[in-house]
């Protein structure tokens, strides 16, 4: 099995099956054998003779060329008895000291097992109001966010993985302005990524100038009046400052709810990619896309049947996934049946346009951008309608929106995810993001540098007689190939990172994919440190104009602790 030692490292670290000692209890390959073993056998469900071996062998096949792989959670747990395999929740919060207790006992269960969870606190009466019970005041959204912010920190130390949340709240709660501020502070509430619910409405006060109305969660009257754009720049300015909060666009959260006659959607899973009804899970997979590029005598090109077999399968698995999975509670168990959402996506985008020579922030790069995922969705839904034929459409496709004249499995099929861990298991780069750099220098402990360089950059330098470590060394320091003027044009046009393409390319690729996309896609705008407010402001309009579902950013160096650095030793 062709896997980097990086890859080994995370598996051995989190994934194999530990004894009491924390000695691996099986191998890497016995790892892959038991997740395809244990989500084959979702097949007896509806067919008592299906040869599972054949399944099996299927589905370790796909994962162990790094194909395709299923989310953390069901690499970890398949098999075993904890069971629990999606990535994404979504619980509901109402205005009640039982319901948040509640809400924040289930999260505790669901992060001990590796999923994340999002919750919309837009129910909650704002802070100052009167409480009937007591007579005392409320405290608000926010100071109970502090709250679940602690039970995940609390709950990490025993879990595989810390726990990560997603906090949402309506443009149009009375609390918004103490939200868009109450990560001012980058210590504050640390397990929480945060989003502004937007609605249509408030865009467009924003594009007249107008005012917008606050509304009482639990009255339903007006609590007052703010002009839209004040708090449009608000927000601006508080993603500028660190990066949060996000922006999402509720109204087109629910355009696309398969089953509005359940309620709203009023959430996304922590990572912004999944929308979610309250009490549903979702378990996501990516394609892994540098495998289905194929050799042409003009070089390489996307292997269209080998995509297409390779959605269909993934479908199977996480349709199977569904099933095999262990729900941390009864009624996720029941919800998530209901519709029987799964999000497949891809990851290795900027990795494949390396390959085939085609520069990021290019028309051709969104073009085919769009291609792949149309395919992707075009054969996704066609694997799902195979399945219902065998295996019944999902139990809420009669009331659903979906056309009524081909029963589906799945009321959704298709998420674009960070696929942070995945993607280092695969060797390839995350989701639909570019390379954020070529070169990186890593210091071994001995005093020794060790060099890394991106293996698709070195092959090409290689191949073309021009690679030394003094040149790797210097695209290490200047973070970019794109400005190394010894090299060739095309090179430098073709290799370029994070901070080389305009945001505006960032959120034309992001939409590129959305639009084939059933749920939504995961993606960071990224901006160099002296991009303006203007700036962001600009990406949050055109996201809205190209049909995005929400927009993340985040402006080089404007938070203490980055994960990542470009132009420094890592
Ligand atoms: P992976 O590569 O590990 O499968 P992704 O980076 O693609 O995961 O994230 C997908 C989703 O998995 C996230 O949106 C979130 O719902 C969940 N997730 C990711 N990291 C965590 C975490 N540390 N704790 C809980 N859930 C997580």
């Amino acid at each position: 099995m062709e896997i980097s030692k990086n890859a080994r490292m995370v598996l051995e670290k989190r994934y194999l099956m530990k004894d009491e000692n924390g000695e691996a209890m099986e191998t890497v390959d016995g790892m892959f054998h038991r997740v395809a073993n244990a989500i084959a056998r979702g097949d007896l469900l509806h067919d008592e003779n299906a040869d599972v071996d054949a399944t099996a062998a299927a589905f370790y096949h796909m994962m162990t060329e790094l194909e395709f792989l299923p989310n953390s959670p069901t690499l970890m747990n398949a098999g075993r008895p904890l069971g629990q395999l999606s990535a994404c929740f979504v619980l509901p919060v109402e205005d009640s000291m039982d319901s948040i207790f509640e809400a924040i006992k289930q999260a505790a269960l669901i992060h001990k097992s590796g999923g994340g969870t999002g919750f919309s606190f837009s129910r909650l009466r704002p802070e100052g109001s009167t409480v009937n019970s007591t007579g005392g005041v409320a405290s608000g959204p926010i100071s109970f966010m502090r709250v679940f912010n602690m039970a995940t920190e609390a709950v990490k130390q025993g879990g595989s993985r810390r726990g990560a949340n997603m906090g949402i709240l309506r443009i149009d709660h009375p609390d918004i302005l103490k939200f868009i501020d109450c990560k001012a502070d980058n210590k504050e509430i640390t397990n929480f990524n945060i989003s502004v619910g937007l609605t249509e409405a408030f865009m467009q006060a924003v594009e007249t100038d107008g005012e917008y109305s606050l509304i009482e969660p639990h009255t339903g009257t007006v609590a007052g009046k703010y002009r839209a754009r004040k708090v449009f720049d608000k927000i601006v300015d508080a993603a500028w400052r660190n990066g949060e909060p996000g922006i999402i666009f509720l109204d087109r959260l629910n355009r696309d709810n398969v089953v509005p006659k359940q309620g709203e959607i009023e959430s996304t899973n922590p990572c912004g990619e999944q929308p979610l009804l309250p009490h549903e899970s979702c378990n996501l997979g990516s394609v892994n896309l540098t495998k289905m590029l194929k050799e042409s005598r003009t070089g390489y090109v996307f292997d269209w049947e080998k995509l297409k077999n390779t959605v269909k399968m993934a479908v199977h698995f996480l349709d199977n996934v569904i099933d095999v999975n262990k729900y941390p509670l009864e009624q996720i168990d029941y919800t998530t049946k209901q519709t029987r959402k799964i999000g497949l996506g891809v990851m290795g985008w900027a990795d494949c346009l390396l390959m085939m020579g085609i520069p990021y922030n290019s028309e051709a790069a969104v073009e085919l951008g769009e291609k792949v995922m149309k395919c992707i969705t075009e054969s996704g839904r066609e694997a799902s309608r195979k399945l219902a034929e065998q295996r019944g459409a999902f139990p809420l496709f009669e009331e659903s929106i979906l056309p009524q004249d081909m029963p589906q499995r799945n009321g959704t099929i298709t998420t674009i995810a960070p696929t942070g861990t995945l993607s280092i298991i695969a060797g390839c780069s995350s989701g639909v993001e570019p390379i954020f750099g070529y070169v990186f220098i890593r210091n071994i402990m001995d005093g020794t540098e060790l060099l890394e360089v991106n293996p698709i950059l070195k092959k090409e330098l290689e191949r073309r007689g021009l690679y030394s470590e003094e040149l790797m060394r210097k695209i290490a320091k200047e973070g970019t190939v794109a400005h190394i003027e010894e090299l060739p044009e095309d090179l430098r046009r073709v290799f370029v990172s994070t901070h080389d393409i305009s945001p505006s390319y960032h959120v034309r690729m992001q939409a590129a994919f959305q639009k084939y996309t059933d749920n939504a896609v995961s993606k960071t705008v990224n901006f160099s440190n002296y991009a303006t407010r203007e700036d962001v402001a600009e990406v949050y309009t055109q996201a809205f104009k190209l049909d995005c579902k929400g927009v993340t950013i985040y402006r080089d160096g404007s938070r203490n602790e980055q994960v990542l650095n470009i132009g420094k030793v890592k």
